[in-house]
């Protein structure tokens, strides 16, 4: 429980971080809240022989609304997204979402930027951030770049993060005023990850279904973006067979390994019944 010995940097901004990060190329690793890392350098699952610690880079501390979308800087923690009136007013799924996470001693450190830059399937927020079609902005020593939610999970621990590169914000299309969401998380106590879990955005208009996005958490080695949940509902009243479709389409997509939280068949199973309950609730919320 004692990790391998490292050198602690402290830079005190963005450029000073990036240059730290090429000068120690892959014996490097960043540190956010810690609340992953540190857990796995104890176990030495992780073992950097640099450790570049972002806490003082106020510039990755910031919620706003920019126009038609909303950035959130990478070291945000939980607690302060739940604490955001901008956020709760404007993408309420984000403090419903992190109010799921841990409990309020890992929420008060753990970010924003390290649970999506992270790649565990077990964590909550890149399902949300693919229902949201969020992007995120990535620095390195060749410049700035943006990749999609989306597209930035390639495996367990497997991310589109380029050696050297920095996640510095987060953009979330801002949703319209009087959208459905909900975050429905299957966990066998308080603090755990979840057995499975889903993320639905939508948009009514008379009574159909005008826009759905569907994700999944924990039940494949990535979280999944379930296109084709979200087209099963666009254009119906959500009518029983409607939902169902969702539902089948999710549970197909859905392949997770069998654990200490049940079987393969079982945390399948769970996944189809978050889903559901997450687009009745969605359904319910939207105006
Ligand atoms: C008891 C316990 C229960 C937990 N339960 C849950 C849960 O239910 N759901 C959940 O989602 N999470 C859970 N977590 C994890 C927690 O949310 C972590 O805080 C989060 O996964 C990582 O955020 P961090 O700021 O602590 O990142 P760190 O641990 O500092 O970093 C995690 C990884 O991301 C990289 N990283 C961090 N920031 C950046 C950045 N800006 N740019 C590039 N790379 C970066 C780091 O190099 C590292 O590889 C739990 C943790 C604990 C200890």
């Amino acid at each position: 429980m004692i990790p391998a010995p490292f050198d602690y940097h402290r830079p005190r901004t963005l450029d000073e971080a990036i240059a730290l990060l090429a000068a120690h190329d892959e014996a490097a690793r960043v540190v956010a809240g810690g609340h992953s890392l540190i857990p796995m350098m104890k176990l030495r699952l992780a073992a950097p022989e640099h450790l570049i610690d972002l806490q003082d880079l106020a510039e990755l501390r910031r919620i706003g609304a920019d126009g038609q979308v909303l950035v959130i800087g990478a070291m945000t923690t939980q607690q302060e997204l739940i604490a955001s009136a901008l956020l709760a007013a404007k993408c309420p799924i984000l403090r419903e979402t992190a109010l799921q996470i841990a409990d309020p001693q890992v929420r008060a450190l753990g970010t924003i930027g390290g649970n999506v830059a992270n790649g565990d399937p077990g964590n909550d927020m890149p399902a949300v951030m693919m229902a949201l079609d969020a992007r995120y902005r990535l620095k390195g020593p060749r410049g700035e770049r943006e990749v999609a939610a989306r597209d930035f999970y390639l495996g367990s621990f497997d991310t589109a993060l380029k050696p050297g590169e920095i996640l510095t914000q987060i953009i979330i299309p801002t949703p319209p005023d009087g959208h459905g969401f909900a975050y429905e998380k299957q966990k066998r106590k308080i603090g755990d990850y979840a057995t499975a879990a889903a993320a639905v955005i939508l948009t009514v208009a008379q009574g159909r279904c005008s826009a759905a996005a569907v994700a999944l958490t924990n039940v494949a080695p990535t979280p999944l973006f379930v296109a084709a949940s979200g087209q099963a509902l666009v254009g119906t009243r959500f009518e029983t067979s409607a939902v169902a479709e969702a539902v089948r389409h999710a549970t197909t997509l859905a392949h997770p390994a069998a654990d200490q939280r049940g079987p393969a068949e079982f945390r399948t199973h769970v996944a189809g019944v978050m889903v559901r309950r997450a687009i009745e609730r969605a359904k319910a919320r939207a105006a």
